[in-house]
Parts: structure tokens; C-alpha cells; sequence
């Protein structure tokens, strides 16, 4: 399987469909060895201002063709995307470090995008009105621009297809900027994206220094969107950027997920499920439940029943069979972990299983369970690892005020056989996502995103389209 996936490594960057390399190269390592598995160019402010005019050149052919047309090239980038499955998947579980199995599960998520939004190009309805002016208002949505999509290495390729899926649909061409540690997915998705038939300068990936790139792709009038997702301190930064070009924005920024379990659930769901949700990219999401409440008088039980279950959880490098957890992306993601663990425990947490660097060594950590302590940090700060801090709550009153005050807000959970509290509690609670009785929410036909400072827009879903359109009105005065 891992040639499969070097098979697809390509060592350029592509500006307008044309493979672009450089003198000057970034390395991309294998997270569970630190190997280096290849390089892309280190490009900078030159490479993406000839990427954006490819953007701009591209854009008024692309936003005027037949919708159906756009449909149709998503429909066979989205076969060829089946087709590759493998090799993606292979790529992916070498520069992000995610099991096999799971990269493999992530090309199937990310295709789901692709798919959904071939239909939505098909579907870009527009209204027509009576005015009271006496005229008929008739409205076409139409595609924004050229965009810049900035994406992170948790998901390297669902991240990009779910912003490529519906500006593609809607008409934009784009700029991508992928992260620096995981770069090769979105190179090989665009290659088969120009196989597919995509029209030359509607999609360039430029590889580089972040905040170059960034800085060059916000300052520009030309681009007329910027869809990040990321950590909220570069969403921040990003959004001021672009506030002098009033572009639109959408931020998928990070969160420090709530997930709560009600005496009267069945712990048995509530722990399968909490390991659904945690160890997915090896905790390495912005969904991932962060902090887990537990009404006391099950704390104990559901704690020893997690803990039991963490144990047995199999980790290791992305090829070998039947592992879950790989290691975690980068050294700095490991020491984050342990700083976490330490404060829990400082603060009267108790350690039930793991605790410790894993003895694989490396970028690899122990999957941990902790009952106690204090919960401050984790309402703060989002741990991104395999770190499980469980506390016990005695009302729901309580609960409610601890899940919510937080700076974030971006998903939530839920477990509880009590239909009337769901909902009371599912509609009160500050986030965009709430998952009842479940630890997994994210496909493609679901609204994706965040409140607070978990950022805005909406990604997916019959809403996804809508960041990437903008509503023309032609009032008509028919005598
Ligand atoms: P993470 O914690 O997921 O690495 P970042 O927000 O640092 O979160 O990274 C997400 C994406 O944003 C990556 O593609 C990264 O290269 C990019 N990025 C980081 N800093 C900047 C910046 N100053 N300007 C533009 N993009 C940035």
C-alpha cells in the first residue's frame, strides 16, 4: 500500500495545471519515523501572485460555463478519486501519520464532498418576487470569485475537498495553500482534478512559507473570498487581513468540544462512542470531545469502563494491521499533550490508563484517561491528542454553565435516553454541532461550523454552496 501512495508524490507545486518546481524546497516528514519522504518548493510572494492571475484569468469562462458542465468534471474527479483510493489513502497515512484504514476512510469523507456538490451545481436556484414598486424581481446566484482556501494537515484531503466541492460547483477558481506538513494530498487531488478535465489556471496549489502565501493571497483585491480552516490565533489574524478587501470569509477555527453523559445513558454507547469521537486522527480534530462531564453518580463507572476500553486500543505506524492511534503530527503536539496531562494531574486528576510517552518513542503518546481535576484548561485550550480528561457534575444546571463557558464552540455531545433534556439541552448549548448519543457527526450532507470564537460559516450541507455565491437581483419593470 505504501507504494501505492508514493506513486502519486509529486515534488512541485502546480501553478494554473502546470508542475512548478524550485531551488529552494520544504521537507515533508513521515510523523512516525521522521523520515523524509519527499519535498515541495518553498514558493513565496512571486509564485502565488502568477497563481492568482491564473485565478483571475480563469474565472470568467469557468463562472459562466454550464453549471451541468461543472457538474459533470466533479462527477469524474470524484471517479477518479474512487479509482485512487488507495494510492490517496497511502499518501495521506505516510504525511499525516493516520492509520491506514482511517486515510482510507478520510478519502471516502472527503470524495462524499465532491459528490454532494456535483448536485448542488445542478441545483443553484434563484427566486423570482413581486415588488411592491410594481416590478418582478428575479435573483441568480452567481460565483464570488477567484478564491483563496487555506487548508490544515489533520485532514489533508477532506479539508480541501470541502471547500474545492462547492467553489468548483458555484463557478470560482481557486488558490490553495495546503499545510507545509502534509502538502502532497492536495497536489495529487489537483493533478486528478486537471485529469478530470478542469480548465487550465482554475486551481493552483502553491507551496511555501504560510504567512508569505498568506499574506500575499489576503492582500489581493482580485481574490474575492478566503476560506480558512485552522487555529483561531491564524484565523484572527487572516480575517483583519482581509478586512481591508472586504472579501468574504469563512473561518473553521478550533474548539474545546463539550461531551456530557447523563446517569440515565447507556455507558456502554457513551464509551464507544467518546472513542469514536477522541481518537479519530489520533485526537487530532477540532471535534474531537476535549472534556468529558460525567454525572457523578456514574462518573466512576463510565471512567472505569473508558479507561478499560483506552487500554486495549492498538498503536502504531499508519501500515502496520489493526492499528487506531498513530503517532501525532509534529514533537510540539506531543509536548502539548504532556503539558496538558501534567496540569490535570497537578490540579487532583488521577491517571486510570496511559500517562505517558508510548514505547515507540518518537511523535507516539500513551491513550489517556484521567478522572478529576479541574476543567479551566480544557474549556481554554484544545488538548489535539490522545488525552481524555473525564469530570464528574451533579446537576444539569451545572453542566450546562461549565459546557458553555468557553471561548469556543464548535462541536458538542451529548448521551441520554431523556428525549425532553436533548433537546432543552442540544438547543442552549453554544455551539454550531451537537451530537446526541453519538461521538461521530461529520459527512458531507451535514452544516459544518462553528459559533463564537470557533469562527463562521457554513461548510457542507445544503448551505456549504451558498460561501461561494453571491445573490444578484435584476428588478424587472414589465408593463
Ligand atoms: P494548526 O494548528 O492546524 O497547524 P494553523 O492555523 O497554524 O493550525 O495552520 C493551518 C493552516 O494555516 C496551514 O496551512 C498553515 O500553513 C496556515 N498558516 C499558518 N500561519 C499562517 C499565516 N500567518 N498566514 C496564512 N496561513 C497561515
Amino acid at each position: 500500500a505504501r507504494d501505492a501512495g508514493l506513486k502519486l508524490l509529486r515534488e512541485h507545486a502546480l501553478i494554473a495545471g502546470e508542475a512548478v518546481t524550485g531551488a529552494k524546497r520544504i521537507a515533508v516528514d513521515d510523523p512516525a519515523t521522521g523520515e523524509i519522504i519527499g519535498h515541495v518548493p518553498d514558493f513565496g510572494v512571486a509564485e502565488t501572485e502568477q497563481a492568482i492571475r491564473a485565478a483571475v484569468d480563469a474565472f470568467p469562462d469557468w463562472s459562466r460555463s454550464d453549471p451541468h458542465k461543472r457538474a459533470a468534471f466533479l462527477r469524474e474527479w470524484a471517479r477518479l478519486i474512487d479509482e485512487n483510493t488507495e494510492g490517496l489513502g497511502a499518501l495521506m497515512a505516510l504525511e499525516n501519520g493516520k492509520p491506514f484504514d482511517e486515510a482510507r476512510g478520510e478519502v471516502a469523507y472527503a470524495n462524499g464532498f465532491i459528490k454532494w456538490f456535483a448536485g448542488e451545481a445542478e441545483r443553484l436556484l434563484g427566486e423570482t418576487q413581486d415588488s411592491p414598486l410594481g416590478h418582478v424581481i428575479v435573483t441568480f446566484r452567481e460565483a464570488v470569485g477567484p478564491c483563496a482556501l487555506i487548508t490544515p494537515w489533520n485532514f489533508p484531503a477532506a479539508m480541501l475537498t470541502r471547500k474545492l466541492g462547492p467553489a468548483f460547483a458555484a463557478g470560482c477558481t481557486a488558490v490553495v495553500k495546503p499545510a507545509s506538513q502534509t502538502p502532497f494530498t492536495a497536489i495529487a487531488l489537483a493533478e486528478l482534478a486537471y485529469q478530470a478535465g478542469l480548465p487550465k489556471g482554475a486551481l493552483s496549489v502553491i507551496t511555501g512559507d504560510a504567512a508569505t502565501i498568506g499574506g500575499v493571497l489576503t492582500a489581493s483585491p482580485e481574490i474575492r473570498k478566503l476560506s480558512f480552516t485552522g487555529s483561531t490565533p491564524v484565523g484572527r489574524k487572516l480575517a483583519e487581513q482581509c478586512a481591508p478587501t472586504l472579501k468574504r470569509v469563512s473561518m473553521e477555527l478550533g474548539g474545546a468540544a463539550p461531551l456530557i453523559v447523563f446517569a440515565d445513558a447507556d455507558l456502554d454507547l457513551a464509551v464507544a462512542e467518546t472513542i469514536k469521537g477522541k481518537f479519530r486522527n489520533s485526537g487530532q480534530t477540532c471535534v474531537c470531545p476535549n472534556r468529558v462531564y460525567v454525572e457523578a453518580s456514574v462518573a466512576e463507572t463510565y471512567a472505569q469502563k473508558l479507561a478499560a476500553e483506552v487500554a486495549k486500543i492498538p498503536v502504531g505506524a499508519a501500515f502496520e494491521a489493526g492499528v487506531k492511534v498513530g503517532p501525532l503530527i509534529e514533537d510540539k503536539a506531543i509536548a502539548k499533550v504532556e503539558e496538558h496531562l501534567t496540569k490535570v494531574q497537578a490540579s487532583g486528576g488521577k491517571v486510570l490508563t496511559g500517562g505517558k510517552r508510548h514505547q515507540l518513542g518518537g511523535r507516539f503518546f500513551q491513550p489517556t484517561v484521567t478522572l478529576g481535576g479541574d476543567d479551566k484548561l480544557f474549556r481554554d485550550e484544545e488538548t489535539f491528542g490522545p488525552l481524555i480528561p473525564v469530570f464528574p457534575f451533579k446537576t444539569e444546571a451545572e453542566v450546562l454553565e461549565k459546557a458553555n463557558d468557553s471561548e469556543f464552540g464548535l462541536a458538542s455531545y451529548l448521551f441520554t435516553r431523556d428525549l425532553d433534556r436533548a433537546f432543552r439541552i442540544g438547543r442552549r448549548i453554544e455551539a454550531g454541532m451537537c451530537g446526541i448519543n453519538t461521538g461521530l457527526m461529520s459527512t458531507a450532507v451535514a452544516p459544518f461550523g462553528g459559533v463564537k470564537s470557533s469562527g463562521y460559516g457554513k461548510e457542507g450541507s445544503t448551505h456549504g454552496i451558498n460561501e461561494y455565491v453571491d445573490i444578484k437581483a435584476l428588478t424587472l419593470a414589465l408593463k
